[in-house]
């Protein structure tokens, strides 16, 4: 039975866990659901509305976080709001799969703090901190100013790596993609 389980991938950004959510997602298309999250930063140009993000104004978000409609929800970035809806858990357990969850560190420890007996969490590991700031620079979505800030962050997110399940290093994404895999395929059968 997994429709009440919670599946939380963390990891800073740019250490590939976008990447490895993808591969599980796709390879598991009848048993796992990505878990869209809300926020208030702008849309990137291949971004929909309601697939990878449901995109709203900070006082529709604020509105949210009054009413109580939050798991969790951080300000991830200085003046960006990111957060978990109730209602996606939900929608996500009552079409019968596991929600996956894209989200940053101090959101998966809320997670896991709430869901101590049905969720597993795995952080993701960058091989450093020198060779996150390259495959941010190399995507090219950043500014000079986002940049440092994610890899700052990364540095300070990299220290509660103990705090998860389960930790994956990611040198090479197949390598680690097919580790995730195994973790959460035994996840599911227990
Ligand atoms: P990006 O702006 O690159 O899409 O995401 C920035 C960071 O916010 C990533 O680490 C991503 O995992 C995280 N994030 C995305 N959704 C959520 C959420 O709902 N809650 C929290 N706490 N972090 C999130």
């Amino acid at each position: 039975m997994s429709s009440n389980k919670i599946i939380i991938i963390t990891a800073p950004s740019g250490a590939g866990k976008t990447s490895i959510v993808h591969y599980l997602l796709k390879k598991y298309p009848e048993k796992l659901s990505f878990s869209v999250s809300a926020t208030t930063r702008k849309a990137r140009e291949e971004e929909v509305n309601g697939r990878d993000y449901y995109f709203m104004r900070e006082d529709e978000f604020k509105t949210k976080i009054h009413n109580n409609e939050f798991v969790e929800w951080e300000m991830v970035y200085e003046g960006k709001y990111y957060g978990t809806l109730q209602s996606e858990i939900e929608r996500i357990w009552s079409t019968g799969k596991t929600p996956v969850l894209d989200i940053d560190v101090k959101g998966a420890l809320r997670i896991h703090e709430q869901y101590p007996d049905c969720s597993i969490s795995i952080f993701i590991q960058p091989p450093s901190v020198t060779e996150l700031k390259k495959r941010l620079e190399s995507r090219g979505t950043e500014t000079t100013e986002s940049l440092a800030a994610r890899v700052n962050k990364a540095a300070y997110e990299l220290s509660f790596k103990d705090h998860f399940n389960y930790t994956v290093i990611n040198s090479n994404l197949q390598n680690a993609c097919a580790e995730t895999e195994q973790l959460v395929n035994a996840y599911l059968r227990s």
